[in-house]
């Protein structure tokens, strides 16, 4: 019998350690751009098709390689960026193992374009299933581009355990947001399926928060800085009323490293002081800086866990420096100086228990119970409404006589006189009790759309959609949560006149998250409440949808505007508190005739 023990082939030895670094597409992004970082790019491109699973591309204006140090990265344990076991103390790349670009060439089709600055030419080098089929000079400008098609195409057990397009994008928005945290001086740029899903500009952390999460400093986030025995935290944590069941964006940057660490996550939690209302998860991002050689980066192959040298030491650094932030903040009166960790059992509840610890406040003034009401006027029937119109209900509509006045005003001759109705505030009233009518009592009917939109939000926006989404689906918007930050619209209402790519939704939501105070409706009959959050929401939608001074209606269009408006409820006041029309009596005329 012959030696039962042999060397495994490099190519089974690479799909191995595939296994390791290539979980799924945002992994595969992870590697590549941690090498674009590497490579000293401040200019970084992601493009996926199918979130990853039919293409991935990343392009970056980095070093490039030579032709010879293309062929070889794609060697296993070829690196550039160690030499000896004592680099690995220090180290200041991502990279050092040497696996990552032999690992996923063989378990995709890869092409790598590359050129150094200094060269005429490029080098590209094909790849199938890790075996190189092809090498060949080409024409390019300095950087390099990785191009993936069919991820796991030899691996059909691995590409199966990929979860949908949704999951496996909200995995790369969330790999890409994190390290663009990590890097605010580096430019990123995503795009899914041909649209742009993430722009980020070079600039400060801060710019890039607010990119990214939507912070505010000062109203829903607070900016953390402090440095203590050899440790530097800085970055934001979102203001405890901004805490949420599920969804919260929590990153962990450790010396330019986005990790994964349970400890120290559990340190910011403690940084709170039982501020949290029990269950929901605060929003933050913070970066740790600390000697290189205190934190072990070789724990795991995707290098996403760190070991600390002094665990209990970065522990209390990061619970203090969450604490006194929000202690700066007048958010935490009751605690003492640094008495977080020292804190008696029990004392934390208690904090969290007192709702005004917590309660969000609307434009700096107590919260209303704000039970808004319409009047209940069934459709025809005689009312103040029609009196005051002046009869106008009981004309056939037919047969009026209506003339636009300076692409805004409508007027309409009544028995006793002529009216006047601002079209823009008349439709807005109409759209607005149609919104409110889908949520309680008929949805909305919607349209699908032939290419779904990609939406990203901050994170107070993105709070916002989710908790509209049942309402934005009564009037009519299909929408689903893509997770991390952003939603995909695939729907939207039947004749809606103002989508404009989506910016409709984010005006609506950006209306929202100012959550101004909106005029009441006069209260007047009991019939129906509606909630603050309804009344808004409807309204900024009948703001951003309704037709606009300076539009020319036709008579039909002007007939039908003055039907349905004399049809809601509330016909002689706008969702913000216009007046729709004012009446100018004969009597009135007369006397200015003096008759
Ligand atoms: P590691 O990053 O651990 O060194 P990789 O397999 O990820 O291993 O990459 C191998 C080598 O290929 C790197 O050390 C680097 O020299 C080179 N390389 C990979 N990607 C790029 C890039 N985008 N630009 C320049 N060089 C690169
Ligand atoms: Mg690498």
């Amino acid at each position: 019998m012959g030696n039962k023990i042999h060397i495994l082939p490099d190519d089974i030895a690479n799909r191995i350690a595939a296994g390791e670094v290539v979980e799924r597409p945002a992994s595969v992004a992870k590697e590549l751009i941690e090498n674009s970082i590497d490579a000293g790019s401040d200019r970084i491109l992601i493009e996926v098709t199918a979130a990853g699973k039919d293409s991935l591309r990343v392009s970056d204006n980095g070093c490039g390689m030579s032709r010879d140090d293309a062929l070889l990265a794609l060697e296993r344990h070829a690196t550039s960026k160690i030499q000896n076991l004592d680099d690995l103390k220090g180290l200041l790349t991502h990279g050092f193992r040497g696996e990552a670009l032999p690992s996923i060439a063989a378990v995709s089709r890869m092409a790598l374009e590359t050129r150094v600055a200094e060269a005429i030419e490029g080098t590209r080098v094909d790849v199938v299933g890790g075996r190189v089929r092809d090498v060949s000079a080409i024409g390019r400008g300095p950087g390099t581009t990785i191009t993936l098609h069919g991820l796991f195409f030899n691996v059909p057990a691995r590409r199966k355990f990929l979860k949908g397009v949704d999951t496996e994008f909200r995995h790369i928005v969330n790999t890409i947001t994190a390290m663009a945290m990590a890097y605010p001086e580096i430019g990123f740029d995503l795009r899914h399926n041909g649209r742009h899903v993430l722009q980020l500009a070079r600039g400060s952390f801060d710019r890039r928060a607010e990119q990214i999460f939507g912070v505010r400093y000062g109203k829903d986030a607070i900016g953390v800085e402090s440095s203590a025995s050899g440790a530097e935290v800085r970055g934001f944590v979102g203001k405890p009323e901004t805490a949420r069941k599920s969804g919260a964006q929590q990153v962990l940057i450790v010396n330019h490293r986005w990790v994964q660490h349970k400890a120290i996550a559990h340190a910011v939690y403690e940084g709170y002081g039982g501020l949290l209302p029990k269950g929901l998860a605060p929003s933050y991002c913070l970066c740790l800086s600390i000697d290189p050689a205190r934190v072990d980066v070789n724990v795991h192959p995707s290098k996403r866990e760190v070991r600390f040298a002094d665990e209990r030491l970065i522990y209390a650094t990061i619970t203090r420096a969450v604490h006194r932030a929000l202690r700066g903040e007048d958010l935490i009166p009751q605690l003492g100086d640094g008495a977080v960790a020292a804190m008696p059992e029990g004392t934390q509840g208690r904090v969290a228990e007192n709702p005004m610890a917590y309660q969000p406040k609307v434009g700096g003034e107590p919260q209303m119970a704000l039970p808004l009401t319409v009047r209940s006027s069934p459709r025809g029937s005689k009312g103040a409404a029609d009196v005051e119109a002046g009869g106008l209900a009981e004309e056939d509509m037919a047969q009026v006589s209506v003339w636009q006045l300076h692409s805004k005003y409508i007027l309409a001759h009544i028995k006793n006189g002529l009216i006047a109705i601002d079209q823009q505030v008349a439709h807005q009233r109409i759209l607005y009790e149609r919104a409110i009518e889908n949520m309680h009592a008929r949805p909305a009917t919607s349209q699908r759309m032939l290419f779904p939109l990609t939406l990203a939000f901050g994170v107070k926006e993105i709070h916002i959609v989710r908790e509209t989404m049942p309402l934005l689906e009564k009037m009519g918007f299909g929408i689903r949560d893509f997770g991390g930050n952003t939603v995909v619209v695939d729907a939207i209402p039947i004749g809606l006149r103002a989508w404009q790519d989506g910016q409709l939704l984010r005006d609506m939501i950006r209306d929202m998250a100012e959550a101004e105070q909106a005029t009441a409706v006069p209260p007047a009959g009991q019939e129906r409440q509606i909630a603050p959050q309804e009344h808004r929401l409807a309204s900024s939608y009948a703001w951003h949808t309704s037709i606009r001074t300076g539009e020319d209606l036709s008579t039909e269009e002007m007939r039908a505007l003055i039907d349905q408006l004399f049809a809601t409820r509330e016909p002689f006041i706008g969702p913000y508190g216009r007046p729709t029309l004012i009446k100018i009596g004969l009597d009135e005329i007369d006397n200015r005739f003096k008759r």
